[in-house]
C-alpha cells in the first residue's frame, strides 16, 4: 500500500515512471534506479453494478493483492462531532465526496463478493464498520453481512469492530462466518489514546484487554488481531510491551505505520520514519516468530494481506 495522493507522496524520494510495454515500471530513488515494479490492474468487479445502478466499487474494493474490503455502515457515532473523531479517520469524506454508500445490505455484500472471487481471485474479505449507536457496537450487522457472504461464496471473512458490550458476541459472529476478528486499539498508551482518539478512548484498554481474552479461544490463537497506528506519539518501548502483551493472549499484533490522510485533522502530521519502523517491527516479528505465530496462517484479514506493514517479511 502505497500512499500516493498525500502531500508526503510529493516530498517522497521515490518516483515510480509510466509502465513499458511489458507492463512494469521502473521505480527511481533521487533520480537512482532501484528497480521495477508492476502495478496492479483495475478489478475486473469495478465494472459491474448492482440491478438498481449502485456499481460494485461503492459496495466493496479491491485492497493489497487479493482482498476484498467493504465498510458496511460508513458511518459513526464517533465521527459526528471533530472534537470526539478518531483524528485520522476519514470514514465520513469517501462517503461525502459519492465514493461509497452509507450502508451496505447483506444482499449486495453477497453479490459483489461472490463477483470478486469469481472474476478476480479474490480470496478473502475485510469487513470493517463504523461504530453505530448500539451496544453491540457493530457486531449484529457483520453477523448479517457474513452470513449472507458465506451463503454466496465460501470465501473466508474478518470482522473487525469495537469490543461489543457482551463477549457472547464473538460466538455469534465466529457461528454466522466470521472467521477471523480485529479489535483495533489503534494508540497503545493513555495520552495518545485520548489526544488522537478523544471518543474511542472512552473504551479502556482493559475493555480490550477482556475481550481479546474472550476472543481468542473463539476465533483461535492469531486469529484475533489489533492495529497499531506507529508514529503518533506511543514511544517504541511503549508498543513492544503491548505487542508482547498481545502475542502472549494469543493475539496479532499488526503494526503499521501511520500514513497522514488528506483532509483529516492529521493530514499534517509526518508518518514514521523507517528506521523507527525497523526499530520496531523487528523485535515483533521475532517475538512473533518465538511465539510460532505468523500472519500467513490467519484464516482472512489485516495480517495476512499485509498491505499496510512490511510486519510479515520480519517474521522470516
Ligand atoms: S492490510 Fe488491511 S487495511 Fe491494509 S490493504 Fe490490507 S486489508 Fe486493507
Amino acid at each position: 500500500m502505497v500512499p500516493v495522493h498525500t502531500a508526503g507522496a510529493f516530498r517522497s524520494p521515490f518516483l515510480a515512471e509510466a509502465p513499458d510495454a511489458d507492463g512494469t515500471a521502473l521505480v527511481r530513488r533521487d533520480g537512482a534506479p532501484v528497480g521495477r515494479i508492476r502495478f496492479p490492474g483495475q478489478p475486473r468487479f469495478y465494472a459491474l453494478q448492482t440491478m438498481d445502478g449502485i456499481p460494485y466499487s461503492k459496495i466493496a474494493v479491491l485492497h493489497g493483492a487479493d482482498v476484498l474490503a467493504t465498510t458496511v455502515l460508513q458511518t459513526c457515532i464517533r465521527y459526528q462531532s471533530r472534537t470526539r473523531t478518531c483524528r485520522f479517520c476519514a470514514i465520513g469524506q469517501s462517503l461525502a465526496a459519492g465514493r461509497t454508500i452509507a450502508r451496505k445490505t447483506p444482499e449486495q455484500l453477497a453479490e459483489v463478493a461472490r463477483a470478486a472471487v469469481l472474476l478476480d481471485g479474490v480470496r478473502h474479505m475485510v469487513m470493517t464498520t463504523g461504530t453505530p449507536a448500539t451496544s453491540d457496537r457493530g457486531a449484529a450487522i457483520l453477523c448479517d453481512s457474513a452470513a449472507a457472504v458465506k451463503a454466496a461464496v465460501d470465501l473466508p471473512i474478518q470482522g473487525q469492530c469495537e469490543p461489543p458490550d457482551d463477549d457472547a458476541w464473538f460466538t455469534r459472529m465466529r457461528d454466522a462466518g466470521i472467521d477471523a476478528l480485529g479489535m483495533h486499539l489503534e494508540a497503545v498508551t493513555p495520552e495518545v489514546r485520548a489526544r488522537i482518539m478523544p471518543g474511542k478512548a472512552g473504551v479502556p484498554l482493559e475493555r480490550y484487554y477482556a475481550a481479546f481474552r474472550a476472543a481468542v479461544p473463539v476465533f483461535g490463537r492469531g486469529q484475533v488481531s489489533t492495529y497499531i497506528l506507529a508514529g503518533l506519539g506511543d514511544s517504541r518501548a511503549a508498543i513492544l510491551d503491548m505487542a508482547e502483551r498481545l502475542i502472549a493472549m494469543g493475539v496479532y499484533p499488526f503494526v503499521v505505520p501511520f500514513v497522514p490522510v488528506t483532509g483529516t485533522p492529521l493530514e499534517d502530521h509526518p508518518p514514521p520514519d523507517a528506521t523507527f519502523m525497523r526499530d520496531l517491527l523487528a523485535p515483533i516479528g521475532a517475538m512473533l516468530k518465538a511465539a510460532g505465530m505468523r500472519s500467513s496462517d490467519s484464516k482472512a484479514g489485516c495480517g495476512k494481506c499485509g498491505a499496510c506493514s512490511s510486519l510479515a517479511s520480519f517474521e522470516a
